[in-house]
């Protein structure tokens, strides 16, 4: 019988993914795998990388490449059939991976590898791949007595069926309330651009007028550009509210009680494997030390920027009243009058800079920029099989060779997951036969789409958004590691992938890099000097208060898997109360339930580990500090990052590839001047 899942082309064929096969085919490769295994474990006499470890990885890169598309399907064009689909194979897989996990046969076989002679003979690559899996081994519980393996593996279980859910009701929950406006006064300040959307939006659904949604190129820009406050904190209230007990849906899709089962069941499983707490766990993969190093770094950003942050409320609060007799700023003003005092300051806004960004203008830059830096060509390819029309697909070449290849998905529309995000498809490996299988990633935005015969153009918000999702692509296209394990982003702690995206924003704010990717969508001119001079002016616009922000999220995020304790009931709720008291500077609502919709860290990968993205920008900025120094475009510079940090995937520790490539440990510093808190 042949598995459908299991295709033995060099790209998924999406289009002949059919729900009603995904749950079978996965189950009988699950037991195909798990009859191999056995089979190769009972032949084996010696293991060693050729015998043990490349047979097993092939069975994990074909199980791998079968799920890809299906779960990156469910994410991008979700629908009832494939959500049931996607549900029905998450206990499979997470059994599976447990059972594989917690194998004494396959940990002895390991362990055998590593205590043989011939493991001071296999590379780097290799070496730390298998370092990590017995790490790994050791993290999942192989040492346990039976009956608490078996309680780990129910946890797991459980923990992938509810963080889908938590995904599920958020996604439900912003789909689940909308607005029909129906004349434009109502809208007034509404750009253009989005009310066009809007229109289009309704038009859909063979509405008469604009349709306000949740999504975010709807809500947006109501709380930013909207006149009518009535309808900010209508939008606003909606918004963080979703998924909770609050609000206009109000225990509609709720993810209260998910939320308390999730924790619970991360602390028990730490301290199943002998953690004080899910922090601890989570970092013991992690870049990070210690849970008081990562608090102390925390404090130490929020020390430098909290008051700061609180005079730049204080001028926002000024100029309100000033110019506009406003007494005190609701939630659902901050934004808005943080727009009006942007303007008022730098005479610009995102807005204005939209004909500037055309997107075949900032992807063609954006290609242009990795070119100067590594000396690559990226290249459209048309007629390959996708989820949906907009999908683009392009291929990296160097040297006139093929070295990996991405999808592309720019724009927002239903039933696709918000925000933005690379995922990968395929990973570089040698395979067994001794040939190559190059990498494949898909990078997903959510952007308004072109309306009319015009071309989508880009904030200034969004093009570095681009760039972001970018980064992690080139992090997973371009390494030279041949072990899928460590190969790319696989391997790479956590706390140190964003380094490679947010390295990459730094290109959208030099003259340099702007100048390639913008270009006046009718009038072909660049981007006058006057905007640019205020872009530039403005970057740093309100940057304390967007520190403190990602702070209160960290340090929240941190506290609730440190400090769990299965006693106190509304902890996380308290929590979030005293992280807010402690850095916010913004007012909150009570009905505020920003952590009913915080997919990051009850649906992602991020659990006590959102801190990453600020431990990974100082590393980011620190990087690019080399560049300010020696030339945004050096040559040299740009090969020496390509060969220390993007080539090398997990395959090394990130502190030895950092200082390999900066010659030094990193420097908060740059961080700090970039963000303009020095
Ligand atoms: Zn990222």
């Amino acid at each position: 019988m042949t598995n459908p899942l299991l295709q033995s082309a060099e790209l998924p064929a999406f289009s002949e993914i059919k729900p009603e096969h995904v749950q079978p085919a996965i189950a009988q490769l699950l037991k195909r795998n798990r009859e191999q295994i056995h089979t190769l474990l009972d032949t084996i006499s010696e293991p060693d990388w050729g015998t043990l470890v490349m047979p097993l990885e092939s069975l994990d890169d074909q199980l791998s490449q079968a799920w890809s598309p299906v779960s990156h399907m469910n994410s991008v064009i979700n629908s009832d059939a494939l959500r049931e689909a996607y549900n029905a194979c998450l206990p499979l897989l997470s059994e599976y991976g447990t059972e594989m996990s917690q194998s004494p046969e396959l940990y002895n076989a390991y362990q055998a590898i590593a205590d043989s002679e011939s493991y001071a003979q296999l590379d780097q690559a290799q070496q730390k791949s298998i370092e990590n899996t017995l790490r790994d081994f050791r993290l999942a519980g192989v040492a346990l007595p039976d009956d608490k393996k078996q309680r780990y593996g129910d946890i797991k279980k459980r923990l992938s069926e509810l963080t889908s859910k938590f995904s599920e009701n958020v996604l439900d929950a912003t789909q689940g309330w909308t607005k029909l406006i129906g004349h434009a006064d109502e809208l007034a300040g509404v750009p253009e651009s989005s009310l066009a959307a809007m229109a289009q939006a309704a038009e859909a659904k063979e509405l008469q007028g604009y349709l306000v949604t949740l999504e975010f190129p709807s809500y947006f820009p109501i709380v930013t550009y909207c006149e009518n406050a009535a309808l900010r904190e209508e939008v606003y209230e909606a918004f963080v509210t979703r998924a909770s007990d609050q609000g206009p849906n109000a225990g509609e899709w709720d993810n209260s009680e998910l939320i308390d089962e999730v924790l619970a069941l991360r602390h028990e499983l730490a301290t199943l494997l002998e953690f004080d707490n899910y922090a601890a766990y989570s970092l013991a993969t992690k870049m990070a030390e210690t849970p008081q190093q990562v608090r102390q770094f925390l404090q130490d950003l929020a020390d430098k920027s909290r008051s700061l942050a609180q005079q730049e409320f204080a001028e926002l609060q000024v100029y309100a009243k000033d110019s506009f007799e406003v007494e005190s700023l609701n939630p659902w003003d901050v934004g808005f009058y943080s727009e009006k005092l942007r303007q008022h300051r730098y005479a610009i806004s995102q807005e204005e800079l939209r004909p500037y960004f055309p997107v075949n203008q900032v992807i063609s830059g954006m290609f242009e920029v990795v070119k100067r830096l590594y000396g690559i060509d990226i290249q459209t390819v048309s007629e390959v099989d996708s989820w949906h029309e907009d999908v683009r697909f392009y291929e990296i070449r160097k040297d006139e060779q093929a070295i990996g290849r991405f999808y592309l998905d720019l724009y927002a529309r239903a039933n696709k997951r918000g925000g933005a995000w690379m995922d990968e498809c395929r990973v570089r490996r040698r395979c067994s036969d001794s040939s190559l299988q190059l990498p494949v990633a898909y990078l997903t935005c959510n952007f308004n789409g072109p309306v009319g015969d015009k071309p989508a153009l880009l904030t200034h918000n969004e093009v570095t958004t681009l760039f972001h999702e970018f980064g992690h692509g080139l992090h997973h296209m371009l390494t030279q590691v041949e072990v899928g394990a460590v190969s790319g982003i696989n391997g790479v702690p956590w706390d140190a992938v964003e380094l490679p995206s947010q390295f990459m924003e730094n290109w959208c704010w030099q003259p340099e890099g702007i100048a390639l990717i913008s270009r006046h969508f009718e009038t072909g001119e660049p981007l006058p000097q006057e905007m640019l001079d205020k872009l530039l002016a403005a970057r740093n616009f309100q940057a304390a208060m967007q520190m403190v922000r990602q702070l209160e999220f960290s340090l929240f995020d941190f506290r609730i898997h440190q400090e769990y304790n299965p006693h106190a009931q509304g902890a996380v709720q308290s929590i979030l109360d005293e992280v807010r008291e402690q850095l916010a500077v913004v007012p909150v609502v009570p009905y505020n339930r920003f952590q009913h919709g915080f997919s990051h860290i009850f649906a992602g990968g991020y659990a006590a580990g959102y801190y990453s993205y600020k431990w990974a920008e100082v590393l980011s900025a620190d990087a690019f500090s080399k560049f300010e120094a020696e030339g945004i475009f050096n040559q040299a510079t740009g090969q020496s990052f390509l060969k220390n940090i993007l080539q090398q995937g997990g395959s090394r520790d990130p502190m030895e590839l950092f200082v390999a490539f900066r010659g030094r440990e990193p420097s908060v510093e740059p961080l700090l001047r970039h963000s303009g808190l020095a």
